[in-house]
């Protein structure tokens, strides 16, 4: 047992430290017990410690939600404040309100395309730790007809919560594209409207709070198949759109240390809109985002956590080159992107385009520097 040490703990193992031999390793007696203790706790039980932990966060306050908000997003300041106020009460309901005596506070956000709706959506499922579902409210139709089964967003969420029905039904839903589902016509009763009308009527009974029987294998529902059922009580709903053509009006108000600019979101106008007053009714809380500027567009770019630039000097660092991008190169993207009118989702490609040269060569060349300048993007 000369020159043999533990492969854990790198203790010398001879006559009097016993251990044991492995195909490319040694275990001693010592890091033995160690394996053995930690095998006897029950995996799910600690799983279900660390949940729990985790879940109840007395740290958790608007505050804290909203500094985590701005940690990936940038701009949107007012809607960031009534989410991280929603999110709030929504944590506040799932921990300590066990007789739902608080209101949902379900969301409808309003806003163009690439502005931060999902980012934001996604954001608050990790700030408080729950399964979040993405969906988008195109590909459902009405029970009954040709598309899928609204039920499948809440099998979603059970999936993204490793099957924890618990843990689901305390879940997020984010429904994109809302705003494709208004009604077509004035009149319903003309022709049938499956896709629009139709799936808002679906959408109602999930959002409302029901006991929902959600197939287990996802497709449509079958009359002798065993359901979940799925208790959407206490779900967020986060419905989101463009509502292109919605007027909504600024209006000034007098907060408690400056006069705000506030844009009215009119309920009125929204059922004018085609979305039906039942839903409208469980979607307390309405916010607008707005279009990003060429200044947030800029800091998207270098700011948050896993910006894009970071992304590609990290990327370029395991070369072993350092990337540098010039304040003049990082405002071109962001004027150009701002000129796409598709908000933050432009930079991404822009920004591939003109690193796809660099990327293709690198591995070849002996740099150690490289800077990006305006007139290389
Ligand atoms: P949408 O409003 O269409 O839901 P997304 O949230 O999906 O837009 O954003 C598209 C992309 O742009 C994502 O990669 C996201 O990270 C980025 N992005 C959009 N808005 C912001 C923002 N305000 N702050 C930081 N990143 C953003």
């Amino acid at each position: 047992m000369k020159f043999k040490k533990c492969s854990f703990c790198n203790k010398d193992i001879n006559d009097d430290v016993f251990g044991f031999e492995g195909e490319n390793g040694y275990i001693c007696m010592d890091c033995l017990d160690i394996f053995y203790s930690i095998s006897r706790f029950d995996l799910d039980e600690l799983k279900e410690i660390e949940r729990k932990q985790q879940t109840i966060n007395p740290l958790i306050t608007p505050k804290y939600i909203y500094n985590h908000l701005c940690e990936k997003v940038i701009g949107q300041e007012h809607a960031k404040k009534v989410l991280s106020v929603a999110l709030y009460q929504h944590y506040k309901r799932i921990n300590y309100d066990k007789d739902s005596k608080l209101e949902k506070s379900n969301i409808l956000l309003i806003g163009p395309t690439g502005v931060g709706k999902t980012l934001l959506a996604k954001t608050m499922a990790e700030i408080i730790n729950l399964p979040i579902a993405i969906c988008d409210a195109t590909v459902y139709t009405q029970a009954g007809y040709v598309g899928e089964d609204v039920e499948n967003i809440l099998l979603r969420l059970l999936q993204n919560a490793d099957y924890d029905l618990e843990l689901a039904q305390k879940g997020i839903v984010f429904i994109d594209e809302f705003d494709k589902l208004a009604r077509k016509s004035d009149n319903p009763s003309i022709t049938r409207d499956v896709s629009g009308e139709g799936v808002q009527n679906s959408l109602l009974k999930i959002i409302e709070g029901n006991i929902v029987n959600v197939p287990p294998q996802g497709g449509r529902k079958h009359p002798y198949q065993e359901y979940i059922k799925f208790d959407t009580s206490n779900v967020l709903f986060i419905c989101a759109g463009a509502f292109d053509g919605l007027n909504i009006e600024s209006k000034k108000i007098v907060g408690f240390e400056k006069i705000d600019e506030v844009e009215e979101i009119d309920s009125e106008k929204l059922k004018k809109y085609g979305i039906i007053p039942e839903i409208l009714g469980r979607l307390p809380i309405i916010t607008k985002l707005d279009n990003l500027t060429v200044e947030e567009l800029e800091l998207i770019l270098t700011k948050p956590k896993g910006a894009i630039v970071n992304q590609y000097q990290e990327l370029f660092a395991l070369d072993g080159v350092k990337l540098e991008f010039d304040s003049s190169a990082i405002k071109k993207i962001a004027v150009k992107a701002y000129e796409e009118k598709l908000g933050a989702r432009s930079l991404r490609k822009i920004l591939e385009n003109t690193m796809l040269n660099y990327m293709f060569d690198l591995p070849f060349e002996n740099k150690k520097d490289l800077t990006i300048k305006a007139d290389q993007i």
